[in-house]
């Protein structure tokens, strides 16, 4: 059998873990099971309430308040919980944890190194960066293999993902990035959105429409981005007609500084997520 083939039946079989289940195991949860490759008779979640428990019951997953069962019963489990949290529940958990699991932590700021020291000597260990679009299915995601996680075990980690987004590996110095980039950078993007349409209630637009718009503005240009490969200063200068309207807005933005101030962001927000590791 081809290997795309095996990847799918493993993914078929694969039991799947979530200890925790906030809204990062909600849309990593929802991602894998959209793409149907995953049954969610497999899929377990584990949290000490009941608070966040009913919405994966409607995805047709079972839930427990045992850490322990999630871990017994699964080959994969994500380590979904806050960061704090994570040191107590890997010692809770590392009695349990054999060479058969693979482990993933998407606690931010938490090293390979912290996570491989509190486990068994053998674990199989990944770390992954998601933001939030997961989702809705356009996540961008990084993750980085730990010293005893093979590369199969990565080619596993991006086939379960890829129905969350886009789905890239790297060493671990560049998971701090991402989160500036990436984890972060949905919100500058965000702030953009709000002062598009804010722009458009200036010049006399009513604000549902405007953010309506302005919504459709970032998501079209997004996907234009993405889908045509290009540069985005190409794409840039296909809408600047010469001594129209887009240049005169653009040098707007030149004259506050949006490139410089946007870089900053990101290296302030990656700095940060340093400081937390
Ligand atoms: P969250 O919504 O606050 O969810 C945390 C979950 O952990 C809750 O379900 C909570 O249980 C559960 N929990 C608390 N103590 C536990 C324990 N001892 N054992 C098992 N479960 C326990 O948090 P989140 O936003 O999903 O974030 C989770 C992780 O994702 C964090 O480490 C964060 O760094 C990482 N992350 C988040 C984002 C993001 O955009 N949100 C992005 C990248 C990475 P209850 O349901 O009972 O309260």
């Amino acid at each position: 059998a081809c290997t795309q083939c095996k990847m799918e039946s493993d993914l078929t079989e694969m039991k799947i873990g979530f200890i925790g289940a906030g809204n990062m195991a909600f849309g990593i949860a929802q991602g894998i099971l959209m793409s149907g490759k995953v049954n969610p008779e497999n899929v377990k979640v584990s949290a000490p309430s009941s608070n966040n428990l009913g919405r994966f019951q409607e995805l047709g997953v079972a839930v427990t308040h045992s850490n322990s069962e999630v871990v017994t019963g699964s080959r994969l489990v994500f380590m979904a919980v806050k960061p704090h949290l994570v040191p107590t529940v890997l010692c809770e958990i590392a009695p349990l944890v054999t060479q058969q699991h693979v482990i993933v932590s998407v606690a931010a700021g938490i090293t390979l190194a912290t996570l491989e020291g509190l486990l068994p000597p053998d674990s199989v260990v990944m770390r992954l960066m998601p933001n939030l679009p997961c989702m809705v299915q356009e996540g961008a995601l990084l993750f980085s293999r730990g010293s005893r996680a093979r590369p199969e075990d990565g080619s596993l980690l991006r086939g379960l993902l890829t129905p969350c987004g886009l789905v890239e590996e790297g060493p671990e110095t560049w998971i701090d990035a991402h989160t500036g980039l990436s984890g972060s950078g949905v919100a500058f993007v965000y702030l953009f959105a709000e002062a598009l349409a804010e722009g458009g209630v200036k010049m006399g637009m009513p604000s549902a429409l405007a953010h309506r718009i302005a919504a459709q503005t970032v998501l079209g240009a997004g996907r234009l981005l993405r889908d045509s490969g290009k540069h985005p200063a190409q794409l840039r200068s296909d809408v600047c007609t010469p001594g129209g309207t887009t240049i005169f807005g653009l040098h707007e933005l030149e004259r506050g500084g949006l490139r410089a101030t946007t870089m900053g962001a990101v290296e302030a927000a990656t700095e940060r997520a340093r400081e937390l590791g």
